[in-house]
């Protein structure tokens, strides 16, 4: 048996996927399952499909390729505004884009002219979380009408926010509220009600769970909420029950240490300088994983709450186990919870195995 290794939960996983599509659907909103957070893992994208998913979505057209070429009725979704340098590939293998630039969506229709097609295409809008999205309103009205009137080729679908992420806003019902009001104006500038109004992604889900997502809200575009509680702890709360990718990683050494440094402190090998508090002698285990595989030792939760996960290397994490209760010996595996960090790295790492249960 090789470690590390991701352990997957069918089971869990398929408990988790019929518990939010039941909750979404009930409110009538549609699923679009993302699964740039796992590496478009083949195993997981089956389970996806046979609880009822017929969207995937992804920020890296590579991975919507692999989805066309085992799942050919599948429809696909372009989550990162396009490349210029990526039209071709993106007409080849999505169905439908999220886009805020109108240069790019014109390439897009001359490329689908070429090729005989047509492309739907989701308009990202800015509420305040200042990652991609038009922000200003002339533009969304030059935008909205060129699309309707003089580009044959593509459709638009809808409109989408994206919030929670470059500045950490709270998707709230006075956002989305916000956002059907965008959506309705560009549906009397088209004289046409709009398809998809695009509510987010899994930080959106509280308003689902108590029923406070303002009606109007028709998709939601889910990924790490299947799959991990990831930031659960922080926000106080629950989306799922138990979560159904797990880390686990073996002990390589376990020593008496110093917890200060000996010597010059300069900087560690990734350039920073951190702080290091004496608390005298400590009981200290390395775990056999790093950086490469999780992205950071701060990205990882141990299922053992007595164990202190303390610093890490490319290809170590060292834990103070001095409070632990269990005995721990070189040998012994532990198991992690995986943020959004760790799971997105470990789910691409090749030298992180994979384990089906
Ligand atoms: C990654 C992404 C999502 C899904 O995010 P999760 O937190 O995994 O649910 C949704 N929309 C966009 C635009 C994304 O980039």
């Amino acid at each position: 048996m090789a470690y590390p290794r991701l352990v997957i939960d069918q089971t869990i996983l398929r408990h988790n996927i019929r518990k939010i599509l039941d909750e979404c659907h009930e409110l009538d909103i549609d699923v679009v399952a993302v699964i740039k957070g796992i590496n478009a893992m083949p195993e997981i994208i089956q389970v996806l499909i046979d609880e009822g998913i017929t969207t995937l979505a992804s920020s890296r057209l590579p991975q919507l390729k692999k989805v066309k070429s085992l799942h050919p009725d599948i429809q696909t979704y372009a989550l990162r505004i396009s490349m210029p340098s990526e039209i071709d590939e993106l007409v080849e293998v999505a169905d439908i884009s999220l886009q805020s630039e109108l240069t790019v969506i014109k390439q897009i229709n001359d490329v689908c002219e070429e090729k005989k097609k047509t492309h739907e295409i989701m308009l990202m809008l800015e509420l305040g979380d200042l990652r991609e999205g038009v922000y200003n309103q002339d533009e969304i009205k030059e935008l909205a009408l060129t699309i309707e009137n003089d580009l044959p080729h593509i459709h638009l679908r809808g409109v989408a926010t994206n919030l929670g992420c470059y500045g950490s806003i709270n998707p709230t019902d006075e956002k989305m509220n916000e956002l059907i009001e965008r959506a309705d104006y560009i549906s009397q500038l088209i004289d046409r009600p709009l398809e998809v109004i695009s509510g987010g992604a899994t930080t959106n889900y509280p308003l689902i769970a108590n029923k406070t997502m303002p009606s109007g809200i028709n998709e939601l575009r889910i990924g790490c909420g299947f799959y991990i509680k990831d930031q659960d702890e922080l926000l106080n709360y629950r989306m799922i029950d138990q979560e159904a990718i797990t880390l686990e990683v073996q002990i390589v050494e376990i020593k008496d240490k110093p917890s200060y440094p000996i010597g010059e402190i300069t900087v560690n090998a990734f350039g920073d300088k951190l702080e290091y508090v004496d608390k005298s002698i400590r009981k200290r285990a390395i775990i056999a994983v790093g950086k490469q595989d999780i992205g950071g030792h701060n990205k990882i939760i141990s299922l053992d709450k007595q164990i202190d996960i303390i610093g890490g290397s490319s290809d170590h994490t060292l834990l103070d186990i001095t409070d632990c209760d269990k005995h721990y010996q070189v040998g012994n595996i532990l198991s992690f919870h995986l943020m959004y960090e760790a799971l997105l790295m470990s789910t691409q790492s090749e030298y992180v195995e994979l384990k089906f249960k």
